[in-house]
């Protein structure tokens, strides 16, 4: 073994795929054929470095490269460590977006040989030739020419030469472009050569196609203004619908390059779309060098919305000039226009950006290590930035986990309370009584708050709302699993409890009653259980005899049930495996399953 390449990635997930190390791969492999013998190794933070340093010196290598982000710097250079004292002969490298932040910090860990800052798929070449020649790290360092790769075209798939087999992971990153026509202060991008500059159409549809044959499920575009060239956009997204309409696809757009059409387009695929708000002032944006016209982004965003595509944003708390009060202003604002979820994070002051150049003149303090968090600043100071971050686990929980978007303004509508302020009482609500579940704790939270305004049936009516609808985002959005053998649910079921009629509930909905307080007049109360599943990917509500829910609950428990209860349930598809469950099946009970 002569190189090994290391992704140490945060933990195993969807995104965990070893990109960038498998584009140095695939270079190298067209340069050097099988005269250089190079493998790509996954390793994960929650991993021991002592078990690490195992994995990457299996086989003997001369060379081991890490790609280094932020938040596995540390976790890098412990294992580089280790390699050095089991192997002081072993040549170290980093690459990757913190090597190419704080080049002369991570060369300053004696455990680092050499860093490739930037792009790396030249400077590997170069690295290699040097390696190969014998020449001593220092002098293949300054051999390094670090810049942009003029024309992606030059590069190879790591997808189509079979160097990253999609099938060996749950997710895909696929790169369509690189490079960025804005300069926002606090990203890397600014700093980078401007202009945009993309993979051939061609070669993203032999991707496309790779990806649907090997029955890729979800794809993360690399492409952070996706939409900034409409054309080019469009024909991604029609060359998709073509070519792999099965697959959900995950992308960054500006706001401001949305039209009616690519609406339309997002709109008819399997995707998600994030945006980066950041702030709703634009006396805020200014400081890092962007704008926002909050009616110009509203209509953009409307568009998406009648369109019927599914959308999230980005805030950021501890901008330069921005204060508790303006977060929670943008908060309000970025949930007034029903994202499917938002994300909210504090302000990293990164080296390399330009923000670490002006921090100082805005009065910003920050971390000075990773994660170079603000930690105050004129308008922000601690103890506000702390309750921003309290706002911002609350959002995570009762929006996001909690797939509020469906019924977050009926609630609040009833509340009479801004966005935040609901979140907040979340907060204080969730820290007297956390819960494993996002749903149990937002209708325990929901009832409790309606009881205290003197209006039990309207936090009812709420947690039904809160169990129909989160139900039917789980069963949207599972992926499929393993099959248990026995009799069981549907996986595409689940059982629920509701307070009110559901089925009067649900046609009050469809009938546009979107009133908290109507609804809690019109909907009959009484306890009530149903299944809740998907017919052709639309949820549909089976109310439940009390014998049904009975067998269900002992299915549910691990119990034996007897299996009449659930008869009518088999014959409707919602109940399976009848016959082979705990208890000895039942001659001739004639139940499909
Ligand atoms: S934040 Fe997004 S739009 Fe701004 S420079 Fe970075 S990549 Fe470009």
């Amino acid at each position: 073994m002569d190189l090994v390449l290391v992704a140490i990635h945060l933990e195993i997930s969807p995104r965990a795929v070893p990109l960038g190390p498998a584009m140095l791969a695939s270079v190298l492999r067209r340069s050097h054929g099988d005269a250089l013998a190079v493998r790509v190794l996954d390793l994960y933070l929650d991993q021991d470095p002592q078990a690490c340093a195992d994995r990457i010196l299996e086989g003997d290598p001369a060379w081991v490269g890490f790609s280094m982000y932020l938040w596995n710097r540390d976790r890098t250079l412990a294992i580089a460590r280790l390699l050095k004292a089991r192997r002081p002969d072993l040549t170290v490298f980093a690459g990757g977006a913190e090597a190419t932040a704080d080049p002369d910090g991570v060369l300053a860990d004696p455990a680092v040989d050499l860093v490739l800052p930037g792009e790396g798929e030249e400077l590997i070449l170069v690295a290699v030739d040097g390696f190969l020649r014998g020449l001593a790290p220092a002098a293949i360092q300054a051999a390094l020419r670090p810049g942009p790769v003029a024309d992606l075209a030059t590069l190879p798939s790591p997808y189509l030469d079979g160097t990253l087999d999609p099938s060996r992971y749950t997710g895909q990153l696929w790169e369509l472009s690189r490079g960025c026509p804005f300069k926002c202060d606090f990203c890397f991008e600014s700093r980078g050569r401007s202009g945009v500059r993309r993979i051939p159409m061609a070669r993203l549809e032999a991707e496309l196609r790779l990806f649907e044959a090997r029955g890729v499920d979800q794809i993360f575009v690399l492409d952070p203004t996706f939409n900034f060239d409409r054309v080019r956009a469009k024909a991604v997204l029609r060359l998709i619908a073509a070519t792999a309409p099965g697959i959900h696809f995950f992308f960054e757009i500006r706001s401001e390059f949305v039209d009616r059409e690519l609406a339309g387009l997002f709109a008819a695929l399997r995707c998600t779309l994030q945006i980066g708000l950041q702030s709703a002032h634009d006396a805020v944006l200014r400081n890092i060098n962007r704008r926002i016209a909050p009616a110009a982004f509203a209509s953009r965003i409307l568009l998406l919305h009648r369109a019927g595509a599914t959308y999230g944003f980005d805030l950021i708390y501890g901008l330069p000039g921005d204060s508790l009060e303006g977060f929670r202003q943008s908060l309000d604002y970025a949930l007034g226009l029903a994202p499917n979820h938002l994300d909210l994070f504090c302000l990293s002051v990164l080296p390399g950006t330009r923000l670490h150049e002006t921090a100082s003149g805005f009065g910003l303090e920050h971390l000075a290590e990773n994660p170079y968090l603000v930690t105050g600043s004129p308008g922000f100071p601690p103890e506000d930035l702390a309750r921003a971050a309290r706002l911002a686990r609350a959002c995570d929980r009762f929006y996001n986990a909690g797939k509020a978007v469906p019924w977050f303004a009926i609630v609040l509508g009833a509340l009479e309370l801004p966005a935040s302020g609901l979140l907040e009482a979340f907060a204080d609500h969730l820290e007297a009584r956390p819960g494993p579940d996002p749903q149990e704790v937002q209708r325990d939270f929901l009832m409790a708050l309606f009881a205290d305004r003197g209006a039990p049936a309207m936090g009812t009516v709420a947690a039904d709302l809160v169990t129909w609808f989160g139900c039917a985002a789980r069963l949207t959005e599972a992926v499929p699993g393993p099959e248990p053998a026995g009799p069981r649910l549907h996986p595409d079921a689940c059982l629920a409890s509701f307070r009110h009629d559901p089925q009067v509930l649900l046609e009050q909905l469809a009938a546009g009653i979107t009133e908290l307080e109507d609804l809690s007049y019109v909907v009959p109360a009484g306890a009530c259980r149903a299944v809740i599943h998907l017919r052709e990917g639309e949820p549909r509500l089976r109310r439940l005899l009390p014998e049904e829910a009975e067998a269900l609950d002992g299915l549910a428990g691990g119990r034996p049930v007897p299996e009449a209860p659930l008869a009518a349930l088999a014959g409707e598809g919602l109940v399976l495996g009848l016959g082979a469950g705990a208890q000895a099946p039942r001659r001739g009970l004639g139940v499909r399953v």
